[in-house]
């Protein structure tokens, strides 16, 4: 997909801190950690966000990646995962992606 930043990261175009890649999905770390750590979990396909999902055994392995770069950060005091859906959701990037927030205590709700 043009003009797509995270389709961009998948095709390597565009320079990013991957931690994990195989076949069909990638991670690597925000630009702008909201946490010790923060990455961001993509399928290579592009696909807008979780309301256009399809299959959702795809979600399944993004979900696997996701515990995975969290348990090989060691974040064995927990995690976040996140996925932000449309405007109203606060997604800036309309390419499906998870964020893996670690290493502090959340608060939830915010505030
Ligand atoms: P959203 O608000 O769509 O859920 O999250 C988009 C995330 O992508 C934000 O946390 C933002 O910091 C991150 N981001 C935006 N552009 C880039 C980029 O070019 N490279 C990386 N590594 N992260 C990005
Ligand atoms: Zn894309």
């Amino acid at each position: 997909m043009d003009n797509c930043v995270f389709c961009l990261i998948a095709e390597k175009k565009l320079n990013s801190k991957i931690i994990y890649e195989d076949d069909i999905s990638l991670a690597f770390l925000d630009i702008h950690p909201v946490a010790p750590f923060h990455a961001l979990v993509i399928p290579k396909k592009h696909i807008r966000s979780l309301s256009d999902v399809e299959d959702f055994s795809l979600v399944s392995h993004l979900l696997y990646v996701c515990n995975l770069v969290a348990q090989r950060e060691g974040l064995t005091k927990g995690y976040r995962v996140v996925t932000n859906v449309g405007d109203d959701g606060g997604q800036t990037i309309f390419h499906l992606h998870f964020h893996v927030i670690g290493g502090r205590p959340m608060n939830w709700p915010p505030g």
